[in-house]
């Protein structure tokens, strides 16, 4: 069966793409298998000139390769240029950093000649010391990346251009309503002049995912989308023994203290929740406001959301487009519908917007609490679900009360205060008087059911290589 792209801002069937049958992944296993001898003896210089000239196709393709996601997955021209854009920066950064940060790195191994010494035996030669010791850091191979269709070009380059420059392989599953985004990437890297099999697309199911990672050729998986989607990678992985880095759901707190500049956090607060329609993994999605700024902060809030120009994604006036998927837009409404069932208050919004397409309104929930969808899941959509707190105390409490742990945004004039709270809160990202947003320099993932590995910086280009102790007696 093709897999059909739909355009969630009318509904209507645009393009269809086939299906790879196994012959035909078969044949792109092997391709990446002859790429991976072939690009692993490569130079880094070589693999950075390749990077920066797909940096440059990014940018000179740019309105072209956004309009390709804003028709597949609804995502406004001007954000989806932008995107391409951080494409282009993710590529360049690898290309200019890869090399330092994957050098060989010397360990000074001395003679030990006091604290515990092997008496004998087995533990023979324990302390001894060695003429030259040094870790070195080798790709693994092929790395099958299985991503959402949210980020559609985000999500892959942010895996795609550290594990390339480590000398892995890329084999792209990309989810069923972007395949058109992910053609575009794998054309992108021939354009640039990548070897034929160093980065593909496979245009596969998720019942075709297990065949592919349990090839012996296959060395580890990433996994970005659905916790139900990443437990299954994860327990193949698990029985092939192969490493798998998991970039799962979010619930993020944005918690506004009492002496927070409310006028900034309200600001900020519409692009943190309602970028990309609300479906963003880091957006924030439950504010946790303390109850003498409750007040104040809901109607500046409200007021911003209201201004949002919900609209076709093509338009370069539109900031918010449609949901991306019919049953997302259903998910949304009946969190909504059982949340003010349960007592939670009308804001604002709470409907689907007039005319074709998969809109929702902006929307605000308030007195959201425990017990409500709002509060115990993840939410979406445009919808912000405000949770009034006493306190700091309480505020880190219900923070933490998820089983979720990816980012949090904390928003207070005291920052030593806020950085001993950053402490005590159980995610992956603290951002302090600002929103959660993924930076190449820096790294990203969460803890929890949020997921484990990190992308990004010298620690994301790690996760995909053979950590190797080298040691010249
Ligand atoms: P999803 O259903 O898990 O889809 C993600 C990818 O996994 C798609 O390619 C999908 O393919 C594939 N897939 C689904 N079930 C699979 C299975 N059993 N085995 C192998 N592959 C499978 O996720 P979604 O609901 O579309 O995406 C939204 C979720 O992703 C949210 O929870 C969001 O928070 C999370 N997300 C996390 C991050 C992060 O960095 N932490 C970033 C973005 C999104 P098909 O499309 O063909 O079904």
């Amino acid at each position: 069966m093709s897999f059909l792209s739909t355009n969630p801002a009318t509904g209507e069937i645009f393009a269809e793409h086939p299906e790879m049958d196994t012959a035909e992944v078969a044949r792109r296993l092997d391709l990446a298998d002859r790429a991976f001898e072939e690009w692993r003896e490569t130079s880094f210089a070589e693999r950075g000139a390749l990077m920066r000239r797909l940096a440059s196709l990014f940018r000179s393709k740019k309105r072209p390769v956004a309009e390709i996601a804003s028709r597949e997955m609804g995502r406004p021209i001007v954000a989806a240029m932008a995107e391409v854009e951080k494409c282009a920066l993710v590529c360049e950064y690898y290309a200019d950093n890869a090399e330092k940060i994957l050098a060989p790195a010397p360990v000074d191994v001395p003679t030990l000649r006091s604290g515990p010494r092997p008496s004998s035996g087995k533990d023979e030669g324990v302390g001894a010391g060695s003429a030259e010791s040094y870790v070195r850091f080798d790709p693994l191979g092929i790395v099958l990346a299985v991503m959402p269709w949210n980020f559609a070009y985000w999500q892959v380059m942010r895996f795609a251009a550290p594990a390339l420059m480590a000398g892995n392989i890329g084999l792209l599953k990309h989810a069923s309503n972007v395949q058109g985004c992910g053609i575009a990437l794998e054309e992108l890297f021939r354009e640039a002049g990548f070897p034929t099999g160093a980065f593909q697309n496979l245009a596969i199911r998720p019942s075709g995912v297990e065949a592919v990672l349990r090839d012996r050729r296959v060395r580890a998986a990433t996994l970005t989308g659905s916790e139900r989607a990443g437990a299954s990678v994860a327990s193949i992985c698990g029985q092939e023994i192969k490493k798998t880095v998991l970039e799962l759901g979010g619930s993020d707190p944005y918690i506004v203290l009492g002496d927070a500049d409310l006028e900034a956090c309200a600001r900020v607060a519409v692009d943190a929740r309602l970028q990309n329609a609300g479906q963003s993994c880091i957006a924030a999605k439950r504010f946790v406001v303390v109850g003498a700024v409750h007040d104040r902060f809901v109607a500046l809030l409200k007021e911003r959301f209201e201004k949002v120009v919900v609209g076709d994604p093509l338009d370069e006036k539109t900031t918010m487009g449609p949901l991306s998927t019919e049953g997302g837009l259903a998910d949304i409404e009946r969190q909504v519908s059982a949340s003010l069932a349960a007592g939670a208050k009308l804001v604002c919004g709470g409907v689907r917007a007039p005319g074709p397409g998969w809109f929702y309104e902006p929307t605000i929930l308030d007195g959201v609490k425990k017990g409500m969808p709002a509060y115990d899941e993840e939410t979406f959509g445009p919808v912000a679900a405000v949770i009034s707190v006493a306190d700091e105390d309480e505020a880190i409490m219900v923070a933490n009360d998820t089983e979720f742990g990816l980012g949090a945004s904390l928003w207070t004039k005291d920052v030593a205060k806020a950085k001993r709270i950053a402490g005590r809160l159980n995610a992956g990202f603290v951002a302090i008087n600002g929103m959660v947003r993924s930076d190449p320099r820096l790294p990203f993932g969460g803890i929890g059911k949020s997921g484990y590995g990190r992308e990004l910086s010298d620690y994301g280009i790690k996760e995909f290589v053979n950590i190797k102790t080298v040691v010249v007696n």
